[in-house]
């Protein structure tokens, strides 16, 4: 027999609606790409939105096309994902930080029909325009004023095509399980994937992890997304923070210390979400500066392995709450939020930092394993490490446009790459990306662990572990270390400070200081890079 409730999809644009209806005059405030701080509000987000599906649906855009955002995050990149989901078309995101080749691999792949981009990116894209051929007109984030002169094909200003729309538009009626976003993974071996949201998908992880415990969006909340719009579907922000109300900050494209130091103060921000570099130069300005941040009282850090000395400077320095987060692109994206439970209520100092360091437990609609490599199940033990596979509502099943025979194991899981240990309260803590763990002689060596001891060195502002070949013990690590500005390293000082903090075999066969660790285009530790820096390197102890 089934249920006599009302079926009511869950539809990306009914989070647009709640937020006009009930946040109307909440606002969304946007550094624009122009230069002044712009202000708008939800109930003209959802006003614009509808225009702009009215007038890509008078574009010929129909549902399952694919439309292209190539953009920072602003107020307009907002109102077009509302707008191109609004008619059952595609957002695809497109990292503007990616080669150009990349790009052209990504826009052919997908098939994009339009492609609507910043003023900063008309000539990376003129560049590559000719490499484009299924993309039938390019959408400028600007007015007539600021619109230059472009060989963009069809090239317009977004206002000026916007108005050619009247908003007495209803939104497109489709199933919920229709596609809504595309996002590539940086994939560091072979081409990227394409991870194809649903409606129904970015609907229910939104309403999940909004929960108290991972990101707590209420209609009091004020966040700051420094995660643009086009890493990871951007955590849901752009869904999730409409859905409970959440003043938005957008930062545009100043995304240096002092600029989000600025839009974090005069907006009164109260929870800001990024990747740990953005949050290191934060806290390098604040600490030059003397600053503190009055109203912020939680930070989102994922993307990568937090570091010990960060969660202490936010916790202890500053009296802001860390929650470290674990996701990825497949998981649309978060995964895991590290919040306090019950049974940890009074830990306090170097007992509570450890917990934080963790990536957290999954919140519902994510479930967790680590096997081993023939598949089989290993223990929550908190020393275990194994493979972290996940399944879930938000999880994907396929990358889009490929085969994907084999993609899950036989119980529907999908292996992260990630090697990771689950304690017996659920936190899970990642040892590694699987291709980046060290073995050493049989055993593993977690980079992630070496690094995030390194940073807590007074010197060093950034730390990078690879496995350096060794003829006895197969490979060993090699500690690569930035300076802090001002600052000299002292390799045998780095040395000393992690002895006795990490277990003998496990401390780095050297340490080699270098200008600038190399990152990926989402601001990762780009180790195939790192590790190609330093293929002719020999270690002193082989
Ligand atoms: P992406 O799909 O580009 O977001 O990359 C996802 C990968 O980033 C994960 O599989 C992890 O290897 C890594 N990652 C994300 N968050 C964390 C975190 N908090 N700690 C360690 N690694 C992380």
């Amino acid at each position: 027999m089934l249920g006599l409730m009302q079926d009511w999809p869950l539809l990306i644009h009914r989070v647009i609606d709640h937020a006009g209806a009930q946040f109307g005059t909440r606002e969304v405030v946007s550094r624009s790409v122009e230069g002044p701080v712009h202000r708008t509000t939800y109930a003209d987000v959802r006003a614009r939105a509808l225009k702009v599906a009215q007038r890509l649906e008078r574009d010929g855009i129909v549902n399952g096309d694919r439309v292209a955002t190539l953009a920072w995050n602003t107020w307009r990149h907002l109102e077009a994902w509302y707008g191109i989901t609004g008619v059952g078309a595609i957002y695809h995101t497109i990292n503007p930080r990616l080669f150009p080749e990349q790009i052209v691999w990504i826009a052919n792949h997908a098939q994009d029909r339009v492609v609507m981009t910043d003023l900063t990116f008309i000539p990376l894209l003129e560049a590559i325009a000719d490499k484009l051929p299924s993309v039938e007109r390019y959408i400028v984030f600007t007015d007539a004023a600021h619109m230059p002169a472009t060989k963009l094909k069809n090239a317009v200003a977004y206002e000026d095509w916007l108005n050619e729309a009247d908003g007495d538009f209803r939104w497109a009626e489709f199933d919920e399980k229709t596609a809504a976003g595309l996002c590539y993974t940086s994939g560091t071996t072979g081409n990227p994937k394409g991870v194809l949201y649903s409606h129904r998908s970015n609907v229910l992880h939104s309403l999940s992890l909004a929960n108290p415990d991972c990101f707590g969006l209420s209609s009091r909340s004020v966040i700051l997304p420094v995660v643009p719009l086009f890493h990871a579907n951007s955590w849901s922000l752009a869904f999730s923070a409409p859905m409970y109300g959440a003043k938005m900050v957008m930062p545009g494209m100043r995304l240096d210390g002092a600029s989000i130091y600025e839009m974090l103060e005069t907006e009164k921000v109260t929870m800001a979400a990024g990747v740990p570099t953005v949050w290191l130069m934060l806290l390098q300005y604040m600490a030059k500066e003397k600053k503190k941040l009055s109203t912020v009282e939680r930070m989102l850090i994922g993307g990568s392995a937090c570091p010990r000395a960060m969660i202490e400077a936010f916790q202890i320095e500053h009296g802001i709450d860390v929650v470290h987060a674990w996701g990825m692109t497949e998981m649309s994206p978060v995964g895991t939020c590290g919040a306090v439970k019950a049974q940890f209520a009074d830990l306090k100092g170097d007992a509570l930092i450890d917990l934080k360091s963790k990536q957290g437990f999954a919140f519902f609609g994510v479930e967790m394993k680590i096997t081993d490599d023939s598949g089989k199940s290993l223990p929550w033990d908190g020393k275990t490490f194994g493979s972290l596979k996940v399944a879930g509502f938000a999880v994907t099943r396929g990358y889009y446009g490929v085969d994907n025979t084999g993609l899950l194991d036989d119980d529907g899981f999908f292996d992260t790459g990630d090697v990771a240990t689950i304690d017996a309260n659920g936190y899970m803590q990642i040892t590694d990306r699987s291709k980046d763990v060290i073995k050493s002689g049989g055993e593993w060596i977690s980079s992630i662990d070496l690094e995030n001891l390194a940073v807590g060195h007074p010197d060093v502002a950034e730390a990078a572990v690879i496995g350096i070949a060794h003829p006895r013990w197969d490979e060993r690590p090699l500690l690569v270390v930035v300076p802090k500005e001002g600052r000299v390293i002292d390799r045998d000082s780095v040395l000393r400070y992690m002895e006795g903090r990490i277990a003998k075999w496990w401390m780095p066969d050297d340490v080699q200081v270098v200008a600038e660790i190399p990152h990926t285009a989402t601001g990762k530790i780009n180790k195939l890079k790192l590790r190609d820096d330093f293929k002719a390197y020999k270690l002193p102890t082989t």
